[in-house]
């Protein structure tokens, strides 16, 4: 198996295994896993690399797990443990049984004790600060540590010992013997177990000593039978180590070999658990499933539908070159898919009272027309919906303008528009309230419009959504801005913090909904007409999370260049 030179775009990963699958040195035989740390939520980087593993897997026949990088007991927990699985199965993987590195915490302790026993291994009994010292920098000779070449006897000794927890933390760590004047400072004798008294969501208070990534991953890997191991960029210099350490075990596996690819970025946000955790703690955002932030919980309560994730992952490949995405080329796929299966719906951010003076009574009361409304054109399937019409009905406030600018077509004093779906309606005057403000508009009704269409054919050139005042529904609708100002937060300063959106949020507490909107199932993606696609709340009824706008943003920065 071989690193083949990189493909520009598409899938290298599938090429790699395409060519080792066809060399049948590699077993015939396709396994990767999934490794994330239980230490936070899944984010939308995490989602290219879930895509990535599971669907290698997928495509080649093979096998793809979960396994658990725990090996920190400071910073991990069950709950995060669980919330990963729930995303990826959310996403459309199956996550299984998962694995933990910790599975292996016995397996990887003797393998330890065999490099020892080989003069590969030794207990350095430096402090942090002097061992880092020692391995000096890039194109600067490292110095040996003074434990370096201390015998064999002396390191198993000091390293049981250190297991069973006669030392303090911090005291002295197990290093891999391994070159201290290599170029790549992976490889200036890496750090494979320090000493540190966390208490370990699955192992609880049985260790004291953990094993670093490094010196977990590899082994953990060749445990599970992994053929094609992959992760970001930013492991390529931990390459030689992961190939050394399997180098110099004697294990009676297959050899599973590294990948890296590129990280996914994307302008106006963030993707690192660090920065997310850190907008959480400090209340800048709800909690870790806030609509603004590219956490899948995030997303999904935002409204994201997982296909359009999948789909926005399959179309940026999985690519060895770093590149910042445009948040918009995901909101596209976004659009794409909810235009396909949300149900049309009619809701008025900010109402506007519009009488109806020539609409008939009956009994004494204004008269209810019902009307079917198609509830999702592109797909008749979705059938139709009854939506109530009577003499006030609420309209967008700019859909009206006393005195309308040049090419304003909406509604104005004396001009004709078409309220979907149901009549046309003439706008006579507006009425005010002390302070000048317009609380009102008058208008007549053509009623032999009924549907909305000119009975001789004349031109009506808007059309406006609306919702009947007695029967509306008092909706809150959220807005959403970018969490960031900055296409690249922190470019500028170097804190992303510096780019935070103060109004990455608009809170409408009195928007106007057509009745059937009170009954929107939680968690479900409707489209307001004109307005965007909006996602119910999961837990709080009547609020609605806009998803994305209608406007295609990404074709416009595409036709941009
Ligand atoms: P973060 O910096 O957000 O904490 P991480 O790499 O520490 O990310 P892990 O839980 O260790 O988070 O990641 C699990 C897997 O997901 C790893 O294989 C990692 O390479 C991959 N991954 C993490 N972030 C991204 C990203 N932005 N793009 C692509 N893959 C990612
Ligand atoms: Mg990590």
């Amino acid at each position: 198996m071989t690193q083949p030179p990189c493909s520009s775009a598409g899938d290298f990963i599938a090429d790699v295994v395409r060519a080792d699958l066809a060399d049948s040195a590699g077993g015939g035989r396709v396994q990767t896993r999934f490794p994330p740390e239980p230490n936070g939520h899944l984010h939308i980087g995490h989602a290219k690399a879930i895509a990535a593993d599971f669907g290698i897997a997928d495509q080649f026949g093979g096998l793809c797990n979960v396994r658990f990088d725990d090996t920190n007991p400071d910073t991990e927990e069950a709950g995060y443990a669980a919330s990963i699985l729930e995303d990826i199965a959310w996403l459309g993987f199956d996550p299984g049984t998962p694995r933990h590195a910790s599975d292996y915490f016995e397996s990887l302790y003797s393998w330890a004790r065999s490099l020892i026993e080989r003069g590969l291994a030794y207990v350095d009994e430096q402090d942090a600060q002097a061992i880092s010292v020692g391995r000096g920098g890039f194109g600067q000779p490292g110095t040996p540590s003074p434990y370096r070449d201390r015998p064999a006897a002396q390191s198993l000794d000091l390293f049981r010992r250190m297991r069973t927890g006669e030392f303090p933390d911090g005291s002295m760590v197990l290093r891999a013997k391994i070159d201290m004047q290599a170029d790549n400072m992976q490889l200036r004798d890496p750090i494979m177990y320090r000493i540190r008294r966390g208490h370990h969501f699955r192992t609880g208070d049985a260790w004291c000593i953990y094993p670093t990534y490094d010196w977990a991953h590899g082994q953990s890997d060749a445990l599970e039978g992994v053929t094609h191991s992959m992760c970001t960029l930013e492991f390529v210099d931990h390459r030689p180590l992961y190939d050394w350490y399997l180098d110099h075990l004697d294990l009676p596996f297959d050899r599973p070999r590294q990948y890296e690819f590129a990280r996914l970025e994307l302008t106006h946000t963030v993707t690192s658990k660090r920065r997310l955790a850190r907008l959480v703690a400090e209340g800048t955002v709800d909690g870790w499933d806030d609509p603004r932030l590219p956490t899948l919980r995030g997303l999904r309560r935002r409204g994201y539908p997982p296909q359009a994730i999948r789909s926005f992952c399959a179309a940026i490949g999985v690519t060895k070159t770093n590149a910042r995405h445009a948040i918009e080329e995901l909101e596209s796929h976004v659009r794409t898919e909810l235009n396909r299966v949300a149900q049309r719906r009619m809701a008025v951010l900010h109402p506007l009272r519009l009488v109806i003076d020539n609409w008939p009574m009956d009994d004494g009361r204004p008269r209810v027309e019902w009307f079917d409304v198609a509830n999702n054109p592109e797909n008749p399937d979705d059938g139709v919906r009854q939506v109530p019409f009577s003499g006030v009905v609420f309209i967008e406030a700019e859909d009206f303008a006393e005195v309308p600018p040049p090419k304003f077509f909406r509604l104005s004093p004396g001009r004709e528009v078409r309220l979907r779906g149901a009549y046309l309606v003439t706008a006579s005057e507006v009425v005010k309230d002390a302070a000048g403000r317009i609380v009102e508009v008058r208008a007549t009704y053509d009623p032999a419009s009924r549907g909305g269409n000119a009975p001789d054919g004349r031109r009506v050139r808007s059309t406006m959504h609306w919702v009947s005042a007695d029967h509306a529904v008092t909706a809150t609708v959220a807005l959403y801005d970018h969490l960031f100002t900055a296409e690249v937060p922190g470019e500028r300063t170097g804190e992303p913090l510096d780019d935070l959106n103060p109004h990455s949020r608009e809170l409408i507490v009195d928007a106007q909904c057509e009745p059937v909107l009170a009954e929107t199932p939680p968690g479900s993606v409707v489209q307001f007409e004109r307005l965007g696609y909006f996602a119910a709340d999961p837990a709080q009824p009547l609020l609605f999370h806009r998803t994305v706008t209608l406007r295609d943003e990404w074709a416009r920065i595409q036709a941009r260049g």
